[in-house]
Formats: C-alpha cells, sequence, structure tokens
C-alpha cells in the first residue's frame, strides 16, 4: 500500500513547525522538516566557504551532504559531518542563505530523493515549501498554513526574546519578506499553494485552533 503524506507548506514563522509536530503526536507518524535539509546544506557550504552563488559547486555538495536525523532521548538531533547542528541552522543568517540556495533547480533536484525517503509506514507529515506541489504531490492531505508578515515577525520576536535575544521588529518584519519574496518569486518550485491544498489563515487563530482544524481536515480524508 501507498504511505500516506500530510504535507504542509507556507512561508517562514506560520507555524508549520508546531503544527507538524503535533501532528506526527497525534497521529504517531514520521516527521520531515525539509527547511532543516536546506539549511544545514547552507551551513555545509559557510563551512567549506562554498561560493553560494555558483549552482555547479552546490550541487556536488548537496548530493553528498552527509546529514543525519537522530532521535535521542524524544529529541531530534540533526548531525552534519558528525557535529551536531542542531542550534546552529537556526540563526537568519542560516535561513537566509537557505533560501538563496534553494532557488537553484539542481540543488532542490539534488535533494529530492532524501526528502522522499522518509516516507515510510505508518505515514509522514512533511514540512516544507514545495511538499505538496514538488515532493510529494501525490499526498491525499495538503495544508497550506498562511499569516500576514506582520504576525510572523511578532511570533518571531517573541521566540527571540524568551531565547534572551533583543530584536529589532522593522528589521525582523524586513527580512521575513525579503525571504518570502525570494521563496513565492522563484521560478522553480515557488512557495505557492498546490491546488488542491486547504489554506489556513493563522493571523488570528491560536495554535490549538490550528491543530484541531488540520486534524479534522486530514481525518475526513483518510
Ligand atoms: O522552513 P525554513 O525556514 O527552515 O526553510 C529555510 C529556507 O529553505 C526557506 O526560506 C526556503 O527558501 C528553503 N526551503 C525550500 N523548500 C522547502 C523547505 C525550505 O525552498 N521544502
Amino acid at each position: 500500500a501507498v504511505v500516506p503524506v500530510i504535507t504542509i507548506d507556507g512561508p517562514s514563522g506560520a507555524g508549520k513547525g508546531t503544527l507538524c509536530k503535533a501532528l506526527a503526536e497525534a497521529l504517531q507518524w514520521h516527521l520531515l522538516d525539509s527547511g532543516a535539509i536546506y539549511r544545514v546544506l547552507a551551513l555545509a557550504a559557510l563551512h567549506h566557504q562554498v561560493d553560494i552563488s555558483a549552482e555547479d559547486t552546490l550541487v556536488p555538495l548537496a548530493a553528498h551532504l552527509d546529514v543525519h536525523f537522530k532521535v535521542l532521548d524524544g529529541q531530534l538531533e540533526i548531525v552534519l559531518e558528525g557535529e551536531d547542528v542542531g542550534q546552529e541552522i537556526r540563526t537568519e543568517t542560516v535561513g537566509n542563505t537557505a533560501s538563496k540556495i534553494a532557488a537553484f533547480p539542481r540543488v532542490r533536484e539534488a535533494l529530492l530523493r532524501r526528502q522522499r525517503a522518509f516516507r515510510e509506514a505508518p505515514g509522514l507529515i512533511a514540512d516544507g515549501r514545495d511538499m505538496g506541489t514538488v515532493v510529494f504531490a501525490d499526498a491525499p492531505v495538503k495544508i497550506f498554513l498562511d499569516a500576514s508578515p506582520e504576525e510572523r515577525a511578532h511570533r518571531r520576536m517573541r521566540q527571540l526574546q524568551e531565547k534572551g535575544f533583543s530584536v529589532n521588529f522593522e528589521r525582523l518584519l524586513s527580512e521575513i519578506k525579503e525571504r518570502d519574496s525570494r521563496d513565492r518569486n522563484r521560478p522553480v518550485a515557488p512557495l505557492i499553494p498546490a491546488p488542491d491544498a486547504l489554506v489556513l489563515d493563522s493571523t488570528s487563530m491560536t495554535i490549538e485552533e490550528v491543530i484541531a482544524q488540520a486534524l479534522s481536515h486530514s481525518r475526513r480524508i483518510l
């Protein structure tokens, strides 16, 4: 039988990560954070001082990327070349570099098989930008989670403040808008809802409401 997939696509800061974890927990399914793969590739490029505007050098790096996702004591570890990079990949610099690298079609292609390998029984929750449109275009359940840029910048600011960082709202907002427009306007695998996706705008929803709607939508189909 075909292993079912629920795809969750949307811009950064819409709450995909939290939603995906909740769904994976509720259904006891596997989880793919595809953004983490792009981030790890960006970090590898930065570490190896690879020119991030040179698609030809990035493709072999992507194809041979030595990354492992391990669950240790219920915690996810992301290991690049033997080193846990779970924290390091979450910076804005790495996120921005990831979105630049992610615009190259052959880089995306080099990462396709790696992402599809996460599809294992009993099912997969796939978090990203092109999960429903490209990587798992045959998924039975697709959700596009959106929120206004201002709301996403507020959420991100609160997250960073909780971690003790001081942040400038206007700068955060402009970074979010810049990354969004790059992701939405690239010619290959742009950030766009799949035609058969349920679009949820979480701007004025609580995370609990988002989870409840996503679960009931999924259960109706599965
Ligand atoms: O979701 P996250 O912020 O971790 O993703 C980082 C960047 O990786 C995104 O801005 C996007 O450009 C890229 N990405 C992508 N396709 C995916 C997941 C992430 O292009 N499926």
